[in-house]
């Protein structure tokens, strides 16, 4: 995936600071490439180190201003001390986006305490303790503040196999409707993307890949196809540019259809 895969002009998001958690792998690796390449600087925020650097080395490799810290979204104080690292090294922070998560399938009847709480800290809990943090800086932004958080569809419809991952998406998606209210006074425009199956994550190659089941989730969903993580970088685009400057408290569903696809055939 290249940034020559998204339609938006190339400066569409010049000199934009991008405070991204878990923007090495997956999801939020595709969406840097293509903020960056509209000309965003990009900092990555997740837990391991040699992960974030090698993304950080492929990013300026590209051409796109690229830079990271060490940070567990679950730890309100490292949270703090990575925004305040981006805000040092960029001077500001203009973009948010809420990406990490942590996920695991498990019954609800045998899921422990532990198991829930370590997945509603991750994504939650994170996703506050990274607005709050971000909160000044967005609000001192010339260009507009803005926040994305990720979320899913299975988030709203329940998410059977995976409740705790599903209440704390639904959680975050309040959240950020309760922001973009909040924050409007202070120019912030706060949203959500909900991807679909993607191609390419650790999720769809274990759950859908490695089980020989790609055929059977593709056909569930309306276009036919997997997402790409270009489809959600460029949803982010969206929201982010001056095209999105009327967008607030919407949760964009990136999935092909596949929403409408289930209710179809229930
Ligand atoms: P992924 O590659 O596993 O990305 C998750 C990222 O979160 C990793 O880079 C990980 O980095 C980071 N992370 C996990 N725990 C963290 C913590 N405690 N502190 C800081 N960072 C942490 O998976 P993905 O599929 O791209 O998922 C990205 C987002 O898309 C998630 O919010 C997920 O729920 C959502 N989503 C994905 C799909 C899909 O089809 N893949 C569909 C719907 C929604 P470290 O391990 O280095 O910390």
């Amino acid at each position: 995936m290249t940034a020559s895969d998204t339609p938006f002009s190339p400066n569409a998001l010049k000199d934009r600071i991008v405070f991204i958690t878990g923007g090495a792998t997956g999801i939020g690796r595709g969406t840097v490439e293509v903020l960056g390449g509209l000309g965003a600087k990009i900092f990555i925020a997740s837990r391991k180190q040699d992960v974030i650097e090698a993304a950080v080395s492929d990013l300026t490799a590209l051409g796109i201003d690229a830079a990271c810290a060490v940070c567990d979204v679950r730890d309100p104080d490292a949270v703090e001390r990575a925004v305040a690292e981006c805000v040092e090294w960029y001077g500001g922070l203009d973009i948010l986006i809420n990406n990490a998560a942590g996920n695991f399938p498990c019954p609800t009847a045998e899921l422990s305490p532990n198991g829930w709480k370590t997945v509603i800290d991750i994504d939650l809990n994170g996703t506050f303790y990274c607005c709050r943090a971000a909160y000044p800086h967005l609000k001192a932004s010339e260009h507009g503040g803005r926040v994305v958080s990720i979320t899913t569809s299975l988030g709203r419809s329940g998410w059977p196999g995976a409740a705790h991952a599903g209440a704390a998406k639904a959680g975050i998606l309040s959240l950020m409707r309760a922001l973009a209210v909040e924050w409007a006074p202070d120019g912030i425009l706060v949203n959500a993307v909900a991807p679909g199956p993607i191609a390419g994550t650790v999720g769809v190659d274990k759950l859908y890949i490695e089980t020989g089941r790609e055929k059977e989730m593709t056909s569930r969903v309306a276009l036919g196809r997997f997402g790409t993580t270009a489809d959600i970088g460029n949803a982010i685009a969206y929201l982010c540019s001056s095209a999105g400057n009327y967008v607030t408290g919407l949760e964009m569903v990136v999935d092909g259809g596949r929403q409408w696809t289930f209710t179809a055939n229930s």
